[in-house]
């Protein structure tokens, strides 16, 4: 990092609060913490989980091909030898007068209080809060759907999962379990492959009544195809695939009404669902919009300038899926892993910037493309070529090898090479030691 030339540390009067530790709100808090280390600047991250799991694997938590306990970092003890503070809550509000975030009394799941409404001062706030998923006002869905939106709700559909597998090993007037993911973005593809995984290890470990032939996934789409944002070609292969996987793939189809036990869709149809996962489409949370005064989007995205700072605040950042990003070269910022990665860095020189009075650097977002897993079954997607900005279609090992390398380099971010080599190492181990699939 090229920081390490500039001058001494200079703190701010007050702390830097980052909010949010996610893919994007982690990575720049740790490296805020390693950077201040030893200076009187308090770096602070509040979050209001106390673990962090990297949000694309979600649907592996879903499936249960991942365990949260194992791969999800406490935020606590990653704070204290980083350097930083953290603190557990969720922020509401914003007081740009007073420079002040607010976070809600936090109670326990009895409605009893844990700690009372807190109030963090700051010299500099970055929110890094993410997104959830945006339900467009459908009948039924908060009643009768399963958002990805945190580790909580995949955790939950594992269970539920789980329990509805469990009926049809023990109940033969079951004759099928319906699944319905709706939403062929690149989470519905991968979590649609996963269950398929999940259904076979569960007849490894012994559910003899649990065949392929009575489980029925169905992946509904409302537009054209799947995985729109990307190329024709990497849709076409997975298409492909999922249908070799025996699901079940339903596009140009709205759905307008989900209940307990059926999807209504536009066309009048209706589809048997006793397994609803809806996937399609996010926006920012409710309460970003118009807070503190600042200028929000539509979707409640902070607007922000080429340097990630919101428009009315120069002390305010926004970051990953919760900013609104227009590049210099006029790129729209797309809501991914690698845009929150980028855009950590890129607000961590801004930040040591304004302390050391430099000039700061415009954020300029690389497109390395896009690579969708299907399961351990395959994965598909498209590399960027550096100098020529042309796409290169990849698929199988190879493209399973670059998507994990993704979540590798967020891994390298947050303990560096040694460690992350280790964790593969336990991961490996891990492989032959425990079951492949979480079971309880
Ligand atoms: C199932 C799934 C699969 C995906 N797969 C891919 C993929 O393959 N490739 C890719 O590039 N992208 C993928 N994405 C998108 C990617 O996960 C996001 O773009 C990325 O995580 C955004 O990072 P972020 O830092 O903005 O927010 P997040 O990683 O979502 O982190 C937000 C953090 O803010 C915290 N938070 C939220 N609200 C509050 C509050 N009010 N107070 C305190 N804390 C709060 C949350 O607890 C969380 O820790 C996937 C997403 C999902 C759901």
């Amino acid at each position: 990092m090229f920081t390490k030339f500039w001058p001494k540390v200079r703190p701010f009067d007050k702390p830097i609060v980052v909010v949010g530790g996610g893919a994007g709100g982690l990575e720049l808090v740790t490296k805020l913490g390693r950077y201040f280390k030893g200076s009187a600047q308090k770096v602070i991250l509040i979050d209001q989980n106390r673990k962090h799991v990297w949000k694309p694997l979600l649907h592996e938590v879903a499936a249960g091909s991942l365990d949260a306990d194992i791969d999800g970092v406490d935020y606590l003890s990653h704070a204290s030898k980083n350097s930083f503070t953290f603190l557990l809550g969720q922020v509401d509000d914003l007081n740009q007068d007073l420079k002040q975030v607010s976070i809600q009394q936090l109670n326990d799941l009895k409605g009893k209080k844990v700690v009372g409404e807190t109030r963090v001062a700051y010299s500099i706030l970055v929110f890094a809060l993410g997104s959830v998923t945006n339900d467009f006002g459908t009948k039924g869905l908060k009643e009768n759907c399963i958002f990805l939106d945190t580790c909580e709700n995949a955790e939950q559909f594992h269970t539920d999962l789980l329990n509805a597998f469990l009926r049809i090993q023990t109940n033969p007037n079951i004759s099928k379990l319906n699944i319905a993911i709706i939403g062929g973005g690149a989470t519905g593809v991968e979590l649609a492959a996963e269950l398929v995984k999940t259904s076979e290890l569960l007849i490894s470990y012994g559910y003899d009544h649990v065949s392929q032939k009575r489980l029925n996934i169905n992946l509904v789409e409302a537009s054209n195809r799947i995985l729109g944002p990307l190329p024709e070609h990497v849709a076409n292969s997975a298409l492909a695939e999922l249908k070799i996987l025996g699901i079940n793939v339903h596009v140009n189809t709205v759905v307008t009404e989900v209940t307990n036990s059926y999807l209504q869709t536009k066309d009048g149809a209706q589809m048997e669902s006793q397994l609803t996962v809806w996937a399609a489409g996010i926006k920012a949370p409710n309460f970003l919009q118009g807070i503190g005064g600042l200028e929000s989007a539509k979707n409640n995205q902070l607007v922000v300038n080429t340097f990630l700072q919101t428009t009315e605040d120069e002390n305010i950042f926004a970051i990953g899926d919760c900013a609104a990003c227009i590049t210099p070269k006029g790129i729209k910022v797309p809501p991914r892993a690698q845009s929150a990665h980028q855009m950590a860095d890129n607000a961590l020189l801004n930040i040591i910037a304004i302390s050391l009075k430099k000039p700061l650097k415009e954020y300029e977002y690389i497109d390395y493309g896009s690579i969708v897993s299907l399961s351990s079954y395959t994965s598909v997607g498209n590399l960027m070529g550096s100098m020529n900005k042309r796409t290169m279609f990849i698929e199988g090992r190879l493209a399973r090898i670059v998507y994990i390398a993704l979540y590798r380099m967020h891994q390298v971010a947050l303990f560096g090479f040694f460690k992350t080599f280790l964790i593969m190492l336990v991961g490996r181990l891990n492989r032959t030691l425990r079951p492949n699939l979480k079971l309880h």
